[in-house]
């Protein structure tokens, strides 16, 4: 051993720093790069210490030199823990989720200031946002096939709750091992609550699509044509049948709500089958001959 060496590794780095001392280690971040970590006191022996504890850290595994955002985070947790554990198609699920919901709205908080708050906020408005507006799916189109969110009329694209669910399942699971590593002391993804799913809420009619609904069922001598003209009030259409609840709103445009959770209710899809928007743009009802719903 040469008398440098004797002096212990780094040891001969502790200097005076501002009113006290400083001393650094080599170390391995969690994405694998080398750098020196630093470690400051009052004395030179609360110095020396915290420099012995952070060399033993080093040896035993990599050591964050700064806590760091959740964005990077989750690049890393992506790369160094999702793809090597799970299934491809699972880590790829991870990484879409990752960077369409979780990213844009809590990627630049840092790791350890994640607060339940934040997160629950977050996933509140997540389950409430038009995907459709939030990624700009249909501004993306070529501006003469652009059909909904780019041109004021909202698709109304919201996450499905089994999606909000996965959100979630992702988060915590990142969040665990951050927590493993010792950069945060509780997991705030664990303690968010679910927002209640909700009926999904179709898109609104304007009056004038309702009309030529209305006179497509008629003129197709759909049974339940008197329950769809129905009034309920002033300037209210309650349409029970099977076409789905109709509800009518203040400024005369009707809303045909589709439940996803009663079973004898109407989907979204069957819907296309009794409202079929031609090529012309009109609405057209196509006559109760619909394919056999599942179940
Ligand atoms: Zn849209
Ligand atoms: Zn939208």
């Amino acid at each position: 051993m040469t008398a440098k060496r004797t002096r212990g590794n780094g040891e001969g780095s502790i200097f005076p720093y501002r009113n006290g001392f400083a001393a650094y280690v080599w170390v391995t971040k969690p994405d694998g790069k080398r750098q020196r970590k630093y470690v400051y006191g009052k004395t030179r022996d609360e110095v020396h210490d915290k420099w012995i504890k952070l060399h033993q850290q080093a040896r035993q595994g990599p050591v964050a030199t700064r806590i760091p955002t959740l964005g990077d985070y989750l690049t890393y947790w992506l790369s160094e823990v999702v793809k090597p554990n799970l299934a491809p198609l699972t880590a790829a699920t991870y990484e879409t989720l990752v960077r369409l919901y979780i990213v844009p709205e809590l990627g630049a908080k840092r790791l350890d200031r994640l607060d339940l708050r934040s997160v629950q906020t977050w996933i509140n408005k997540v389950g409430r946002t038009c995907q459709c507006c939030a990624q700009g799916k249909d501004a993306r189109r070529r501006s003469d096939t652009r059909r909904c969110c780019a041109i004021g009329k909202c698709c109304n694209s919201t996450p499905s709750p089994r999606t909000v669910k996965d959100l979630r399942t992702v988060l915590r699971s990142a969040l665990s091992q951050a927590k493993t590593e010792e950069l945060i002391s509780r997991n705030v993804a664990a303690l968010v609550k679910l927002p209640a799913s909700r009926r999904r809420k179709g898109k609104a009619w304007t009056s004038e699509e309702a009309r030529c609904f209305l006179e497509s069922a008629r003129s197709d001598r759909d049974p339940l044509y008197a329950a769809y003209v129905l009034p309920k009030g002033r300037g209210a259409w309650a349409g029970m049948g099977r076409g789905g609840p109709g509800r009518g709103g203040a400024d005369g445009r009707l809303a045909v709500a589709a439940s996803r959770s009663a079973a004898a209710a109407p989907r979204d899809e069957d819907r296309e089958f009794r409202c079929h928007a031609s090529a012309s743009g009109h609405l057209r009802h196509v006559a109760a001959s619909a394919p056999s719903r599942g179940g």
